[in-house]
Parts: structure tokens; C-alpha cells; sequence
């Protein structure tokens, strides 16, 4: 099998890793964030806008697209690519995260997953086939594998059995794989539960994925358990290939992930926080809501280059948000992903430079003033 992924350099200091994953639509650099593309949209992005942030890949959701406007209608418009107006990688999910997360009345069997939608209640039932024939309707440049994403409080019995399902759902969708040029995901599940993270690692890698990705994390086990699962269940993994933190995304996270060896990572932190009027600074998170900006004539952040940052001052964004506009969304999500790709830029340029002693200074989670 050709592999689409080659690491460039590894820091001597800690397990991160630099590479490169080429496909259909362009090389992307490791490691890197996706942002959440729910709809065929990253919420109040303009593709243009983010092209020039340096966003290399968009995540796009199976779920949303198959129920509204549908996966045919997009293929037959010229695939999902053309749909929304980007021409370089998507990755799609499985579906599997929001079927167990919106759809309700959900039932699982050997064969899938019944739900009714969360938009008008109408039955469907979601296999791995059909997640794998949706994906290839889209287009992506890589699918992932359906699997059942497990709450952090299952039980070790229904975890076990969860997980030999999702083992078996991923063998059926290498088998319903019909296209070339898309890549495959694997994703391994396996709770809080190492020997059952270490089995699933190891069936897996038995079968022709491209790629691996850790789901099942930052569900609500706590940043500890986030951590050690992690960091035991991607050093299982092979390291020519990717590898994928499905959904983590807090910056202190993936910092921490990618000292650990993962190579990607989405999460709808950076849009869903700007939304809610939280920014992420380089002095730290900034609340902008808060009536101590209401007449502060400084720029967000004076270390950011982004268009928000060089225009506007935290009073104007502040009264945006105060008022409702639709600005407000676009500004501070336009702030937002830029700062999630300069901390990625900084990720790669400190395993690049061997500039171990940088990672503790990266970033902080605190309160900037
Ligand atoms: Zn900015």
C-alpha cells in the first residue's frame, strides 16, 4: 500500500513530530488543526478568509450533509469541494459522533445505527457501508471509519462490546470502499480502558488505513484521564502514519497532544468561543463581553497580525457583541482560527528548530488583562 504520509523530523525532547500528508486536493503539514466545517460552512468564514489564515484542511460533517441538503444533491453538484468553494483538503467524519450526540430514539445492532433526525424526526439508519458511500458522495479527501463514540461514564462491559462492534464496523468499511484517491481513517475507541484501547490498536493496524485517529476523548473524562489515554493509546500507534485526535481542542490540549505525537487535531472551540464572545489571546483567554472594555481603544491582541486585531479596537468588538451583529460572529471567529493556526505554525516551527525549552512557553490558560 502506498503511504501518503512521511515524517520530516522528530523532537529530540518529547515524542511531536513533523510530516507531511499528501492528498487529492494538496500536501498538508503535521501537525495541524482542522476547522469544524459542520454545515459546508465554517461558521461565519468566508473560504477566502480562511485561505488566508493558512488553513491547509476543513473538517466536514457527514451527519449534517447527508440529512440536509443530502449527499447526492452535493455529488451531483460536483462534490463537496465545488458545493462550498474550497479547493484544497476536507476530511470528513463518519457520521457516528453526532448520530449518538443529536439523533434521538437512537438504536444500535450488528448492522448500524437507527435514529430519527434532529431536524424533523424521520427514520434513518446509518451503516458503515452507507457512512463510507455518503463520504465518497462528498468527496472528501479522507473518510473516516463509522464507530459508536462511547460517554466517559460507560461501563467496562459495554465498553468492551462497543468497541469489538466498532472493529468490526471498520473492517466493513474498508470492504464498502469503492473510490481511489480517498484516504481511510481508522479510528480507535476503547473508553478509559487500556487493555481495551491497546486491542482495538491492534486490529486495526491490521487492516489498510492510511491513517489513525484516538476518538472517544474529551467526552467528559477530565483533562487527566484526557491526557493519559491519550498519550498511551498514540504511542500503540504506527508512527508512519497520521494520527488523529478526534474533537480536543483546548490550546493547552493540543499543545500537550502534540508533544505526545499527534498530528491532528478539529475541534469547534475556536468558532463556537468566538460565538460566545471568548478570545484567545497570546497574554490568554479574553472575555470580551466584559463592561472593563467598554471604552478600551487597544487592538484584542497587539501580537496578532489578523484583520480583526489590526482594525478594531476591544470596545468596538465589544459593543458588536453587545448589539448582536453578525460582525461580531465574524470578527472573532476570523480572530479566533487565526490564533489556532499561529499556535500550530509555532507548534512546527519549535520541532523544526529543535527549540525544545519554547513548548512550556507556547501558551497559558489563564485570564489575559
Ligand atoms: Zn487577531
Amino acid at each position: 500500500m502506498e503511504n501518503h504520509f512521511t515524517v520530516l523530523q522528530t523532537d529530540p525532547a518529547s515524542r511531536a513530530r513533523l510530516g507531511c500528508l499528501v492528498t487529492a486536493h494538496g500536501e498538508i503539514e503535521t501537525p495541524c488543526f482542522m476547522p469544524v466545517g459542520t454545515q459546508g460552512t465554517v461558521k461565519a468564514m468566508l473560504p477566502r478568509d480562511l485561505l488566508e489564515i493558512g488553513c491547509q484542511i476543513l473538517l466536514g460533517n457527514t451527519y449534517h450533509l447527508y440529512l440536509r441538503p443530502g449527499h447526492e444533491a452535493i455529488r451531483d453538484l460536483g462534490g463537496l469541494h465545488r458545493f462550498m468553494a474550497w479547493d484544497r483538503p476536507i476530511l470528513t467524519d463518519s457520521g457516528g459522533y453526532q448520530v449518538f450526540s443529536l439523533g434521538a430514539m437512537r438504536k444500535i445492532t450488528e448492522e448500524g445505527a437507527q435514529f430519527q433526525s434532529h431536524l424533523d424526526g424521520s427514520s434513518h439508519l446509518l451503516t458503515p457501508e452507507k457512512a463510507v458511500a455518503i463520504q465518497e458522495a462528498l468527496g472528501s479527501d479522507i473518510a473516516m471509519t463509522f464507530d459508536e463514540c462511547i460517554p466517559a461514564d460507560a461501563s467496562r462491559e459495554y465498553v468492551r462490546t462497543s468497541t469489538a462492534r466498532t472493529i468490526r464496523w471498520a473492517e466493513r468499511c474498508i470492504a464498502a470502499r469503492t473510490r481511489s484517491g480517498q484516504l481511510m481513517f481508522g479510528i480507535v475507541q476503547g473508553g478509559l480502558f487500556e487493555d481495551l484501547r491497546r486491542s482495538c490498536v491492534d486490529a486495526l493496524v491490521a487492516l489498510s488505513f492510511e491513517g489513525f485517529a484516538v476518538g472517544g476523548l474529551g467526552v467528559g473524562e477530565g483533562e487527566e484521564q484526557l491526557r493519559e489515554i491519550g498519550s498511551f493509546t498514540v504511542d500503540l500507534l504506527p508512527t508512519d502514519r497520521p494520527r488523529y485526535l478526534m474533537g480536543v481542542g483546548r490550546p493547552q490540549d493540543i499543545i500537550h497532544a502534540v508533544r505526545a505525537g499527534f498530528d491532528m487535531f478539529d475541534c469547534v472551540i475556536p468558532t463556537r468561543n468566538a460565538r460566545n464572545g471568548t478570545l484567545y489571546t497570546w497574554q490568554g483567554k479574553v472575555n470580551i463581553k466584559r463592561a472593563e472594555f467598554a471604552n478600551d481603544a487597544r487592538s484584542l491582541d497587539e501580537n496578532c497580525g489578523c484583520y480583526t486585531c489590526r482594525n478594531f479596537s476591544r470596545a468596538y468588538l465589544r459593543h458588536l457583541y453587545m448589539a448582536g451583529e453578525i460582525l461580531s460572529a465574524q470578527l472573532n471567529s476570523l480572530h479566533n482560527l487565526y490564533f489556532y493556526h499561529r499556535l500550530m505554525d509555532k507548534c512546527r516551527e519549535t520541532i523544526r528548530g529543535g527549540r525544545t525549552e519554547l513548548w512550556t512557553r507556547l501558551w497559558e490558560p489563564r485570564e489575559a488583562l
